[in-house]
Formats: C-alpha cells, sequence, structure tokens
C-alpha cells in the first residue's frame, strides 16, 4: 500500500498533507452583505466592510457557518459548537482591513475522515484535522498597464472554508484522490462548487519524505495548486527534489514554495520563520460564535445521502463492481441519473450501458449529463428491451446511437426500424437449414472434430437474419442440429 520511492541510498516513504481553501457557495461574503458571485465586473461586489472603511463591523453570515456545519458533517467531523474568529496579521494588497479575519485555537469543525478509493479498489481512510472558516482575498493584477497594477476586491471578504488533513497521504496518486473525493463530497452537499478553473477549490501541498519507520521528515509547502494535475506535478517534483538534497548530504529547509505551471518544477517563496508569525489574537469586533445541537441535529438530517453510502449500497444491494459503483457515484448527477434509469430494473445491465456507451457517447459528443439527449427512462427502457430479449445487445448499440442522435425511445426505433429480435424457432431453424445446406464441406470438417467452426455457423446465421436472430436460441438449435 505504501508506495515507496527508490532512491541511490535505499527506499523513501513519501508523507502528504493537504490544506484545501474551499469557497463557500452562499450569497453574500462572511461578514458583509456583498454578493459573492463568480464573473462579476471589477469591484462590482465591494461594500463598505470589504472595502475596510473606518467604523465598519464585520457581522457574521449565518448560512456560511451552516455551510461549514454540513460539511464538518460530510466528513464525519466533530462539530464544536462555540468557536472563536481570530486576525491573523500580513499584509496583503488585496485585503485592505489589513488582517484576515480567520480561526486559529478553536475551529468550528475538528477532527474528521475521508475514505479514498483507489483504482486498484484499495480504500483508506484520511484523517482530517480541522475545518475553519476564513476570509479570502482579492486579486491584484500587474500585467494590465505599464506602471500600474489594479486591484479587484470582488473576492475580497467571500468565504472560505480552510480543510487540513493529517499526514496520512503517501503518493501523489492518493492526493490526488483524497481532494477528488473531497470536491465530490462539497458537491453533494452544495457547499463548494468545486470548480477549480476559477478558483473555487485549491490546495497547498506539504511534503516530506523519511526512511520507512522513522519519525516524520523536515515539509516544504507548496501553494495554491489549481488542478488535480498540477498537484500531483508539485508533489513528484518535490519529493525527487527533497530525496536528491539528503541522499547527497544536505538538509531540507522548512519553507513556503510556488509551482511553476510553465515548467513543472516548484522554488523558494518565502521561508516558514518568517510566515509563522501572524500574531493571531481574537478578534475584538466578534464574539466567540456560539452554535446550539439542535441547530446542528437539524442541519444533519437535512443532508443528502453522500457518496460512500451510495456506493456501499450500489456494490451491496445491486451487485455492482466497485470500480462501476466509484464512477457512478462520483458526482450527485450521475448517481441520480443512475437511480431513476436502473429502478425496476437490471441494475448491473443498466450501469454497464451507463458507464460505457452512455458516457462514452456524451464524451464524444462533448456534452455532459445536464444536457445529455437520453433522459433515465429512455435508457432504462432500451436496457428492458434487451432483458426481454425484444432486441439483442448488438441491435442495442444501434438503437442507443439512434435514440443518442434523434431523441427519441428504444421502443418507437425498434417499431420504426424494424428491429425486433426473431425469436420465432422455426423462422431460426429455417436460416440454420439455409446456412448448413450452403456449407455441407464445413459441416463435414465440424463433424470431423474442428469445434471453432461452430463460431463460424452461427456468425452466418446471424448475418442472414440481419443481427435480428435470438443469439441464445441460434445457439441453442444449431447444436442440436449439428451434434444431431
Ligand atoms: P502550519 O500551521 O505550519 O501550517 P500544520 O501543523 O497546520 O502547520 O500543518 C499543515 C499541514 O502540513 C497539515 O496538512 C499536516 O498534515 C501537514 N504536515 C505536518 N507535518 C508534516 C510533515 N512532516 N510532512 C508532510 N506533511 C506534514
Ligand atoms: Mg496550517
Amino acid at each position: 500500500m505504501n508506495d515507496l520511492v527508490a532512491g541511490k541510498t535505499g527506499d523513501w516513504e513519501v508523507v502528504i498533507g493537504l490544506e484545501v481553501h474551499a469557497q463557500v457557495t452562499s450569497n453574500a461574503k462572511l461578514f458583509s452583505g456583498a454578493s459573492a458571485s463568480f464573473g462579476a465586473a471589477p469591484n462590482e461586489n465591494v461594500s463598505l466592510v470589504d472595502a475596510a472603511m473606518p467604523g465598519m463591523l464585520p457581522v457574521i453570515n449565518r448560512e456560511c457557518v451552516y455551510q461549514a456545519i454540513r460539511t464538518g458533517l460530510g466528513l464525519k467531523a466533530q462539530i464544536n459548537l462555540k468557536s472563536v474568529f481570530d486576525r491573523k496579521n500580513y499584509f496583503y494588497a488585496d485585503l485592505p482591513q489589513g488582517y484576515q479575519i480567520s480561526q486559529f485555537k478553536d475551529p468550528i469543525v475538528g477532527e474528521g475522515s475521508l475514505r479514498i478509493v483507489m483504482s486498484d479498489g484499495s480504500a483508506r481512510d484520511i484523517g482530517i484535522e480541522r475545518l475553519h472558516l476564513e476570509q479570502d482575498a482579492g486579486k491584484s493584477m500587474h500585467d494590465q498597464h505599464p506602471s500600474k497594477s489594479y486591484i479587484d476586491l470582488n473576492r475580497t471578504g467571500v468565504a472560505l472554508m480552510e480543510i487540513v488533513s493529517r499526514p496520512d497521504i503517501r503518493s501523489s496518486a492518493e492526493a490526488a484522490a483524497y481532494v477528488r473525493k473531497l470536491r465530490s463530497i462539497l458537491r453533494y452537499l452544495g457547499t463548494c462548487d468545486g470548480n477549480m478553473e476559477e478558483g473555487s477549490l485549491r490546495a497547498d501541498v506539504n511534503v516530506s519524505v523519511r526512511r520507512p519507520g522513522s519519525p516524520l521528515g523536515t515539509r516544504t509547502e507548496t501553494k495554491n495548486l489549481n488542478s488535480l494535475r498540477f498537484i500531483q506535478m508539485a508533489i513528484d517534483h518535490e519529493v525527487a527534489r527533497q530525496i536528491e538534497i539528503i541522499e547527497d548530504g544536505g538538509e531540507i529547509d522548512q519553507e513556503t514554495r510556488l509551482f511553476d505551471t510553465s515548467t513543472g518544477t516548484t522554488r523558494t517563496m518565502r521561508s516558514k520563520e518568517d510566515a509563522h508569525d501572524y500574531r493571531y489574537f481574537p478578534d475584538p469586533d466578534l464574539l466567540p460564535m456560539v452554535v446550539t445541537q439542535d441547530e446542528v441535529d437539524t442541519l444533519a438530517a437535512g443532508l443528502p445521502e453522500l457518496p460512500d453510502a451510495i456506493r456501499d449500497r450500489l456494490i451491496g444491494d445491486y451487485g455492482l463492481s466497485p470500480y462501476d459503483a466509484s464512477v457512478i457515484t462520483e458526482e450527485r448527477e450521475t448517481a441520480l441519473y443512475y437511480e431513476a434509469a436502473s429502478a425496476g430494473r437490471d441494475r448491473k445491465l443498466v450501469a454497464n450501458w451507463m458507464t460505457v456507451e452512455l458516457f462514452g457517447a456524451l464524451n464524444k459528443a462533448g456534452k455532459s449529463l445536464a444536457n445529455c439527449p437520453v433522459s433515465p427512462d429512455m435508457l432504462g427502457g432500451l436496457v428492458e428491451l434487451i432483458s426481454d430479449s425484444t432486441i439483442s445487445g448488438r441491435i442495442a448499440k444501434d438503437v442507443f446511437a439512434i435514440m443518442f442522435e434523434t431523441g427519441k425511445t428504444a421502443p418507437a426505433i425498434v417499431v420504426e426500424k424494424g428491429l425486433k429480435q426473431v425469436s420465432d424457432s422455426d423462422a431460426i431453424e429455417g436460416l440454420i437449414d439455409k446456412v448448413l445446406a450452403a456449407n455441407l464441406d464445413k459441416v463435414e470438417e465440424f463433424r470431423g472434430g474442428k469445434d471453432k467452426l461452430f463460431g463460424f455457423f452461427v456468425g452466418q446465421v446471424m448475418k442472414q437474419s440481419g443481427g435480428q436472430a435470438n443469439p441464445s436460441m441460434v445457439n441453442q438449435i444449431l447444436r442440436s442440429k449439428l451434434d444431431g
């Protein structure tokens, strides 16, 4: 399970902890009524509080607090009924307050866990250390004008959840699986849209290496990675860099690094010594935040079924493979589509048609389930025709293609194109007799022991029927005639 990395002087174990910043889905910012939506004209969504005008006071947005609690519940975490907002003092050009309101010693959410499933089906629980609420900063742009910098404060004060993992992750592939799973849970919960391109979800990766069984090594932190690929690249680069330094007799500096997307390498941003001196103290403008157990219970009761539970159900109750179950449950829309399409039908067959044909066609057409021309009931209807032997699996592929193209239902297409499977034994027998009569030499060879000619006969009969003969009946009747 621990993918060790081979160095010149022996094996190394990789240790990774992730700090993920997830933008809270809410109408307004964490401490002001300004809109938190993405894509507005620069500085359109800035209140006097966000601009830190003298005398302005922050007022907590309860919906953001509830979103953080929902997320904590989704991560099976401790919810702290009392939490505290602190000032993290640091110069952010795009946060006019001169400090960030965050949570330090008393976060809203404590320890939890998140299950990752790797492509080989192995599963592992990664510890969550904490989740706290904090303000996002705005955006400085230095490339718009030769001598000026521009600032857009739209994002200033938008609520973020910082979700900190334990150093339990052991490879870049596990790190990607962790972020993918976290994103999936956030999207199920509706607490963050998970859009990494727009910056709604970004990760800082803490990486160290050690000899297997040794204490933790010194770590570096690479900041602000906004894609799964960059997360993996940054980790792989950092692991190789650290191993080389240590094997050459050097030491790792505990520092913050930046990932250069154009070269796939990391470089020093600042040493952690300076970065640590944030002079946190409780924000005197905000009282300690108190929520009641009743509120937490109400939020818990309103949570949707989450991917792990659905996955277990698909495997346990419907008999799906772990792989199909993972693919189907990663996104809530997919899971809902599957439930609707497969209800009262052959669950495994629907899963198969969904993951192979439907996803293949969507991929090819550059579409998603949101604008899919085939409704759940249409896919289910197609599978029904296979289950009751109206059409064969082969013909069903053609029907599916027409269905995807035209939006017509499978039964309508089958009638229109005359594709109904031939299950009339007299008709099939007639076809078989014709094929055998036309291939007397091959019949001789078969009876003389050339068994593999059976497939040839099946193929000929299917061809004669235009693909419409019931394949299992063809097999059965052919067998009895040849053996007879
Ligand atoms: P800081 O306050 O300096 O950010 P934390 O203790 O909050 O430090 O840790 C930040 C992240 O670093 C966490 O995700 C944690 O799991 C991870 N981490 C801590 N020690 C190590 C280590 N030796 N190697 C890799 N990751 C680590
Ligand atoms: Mg930290």
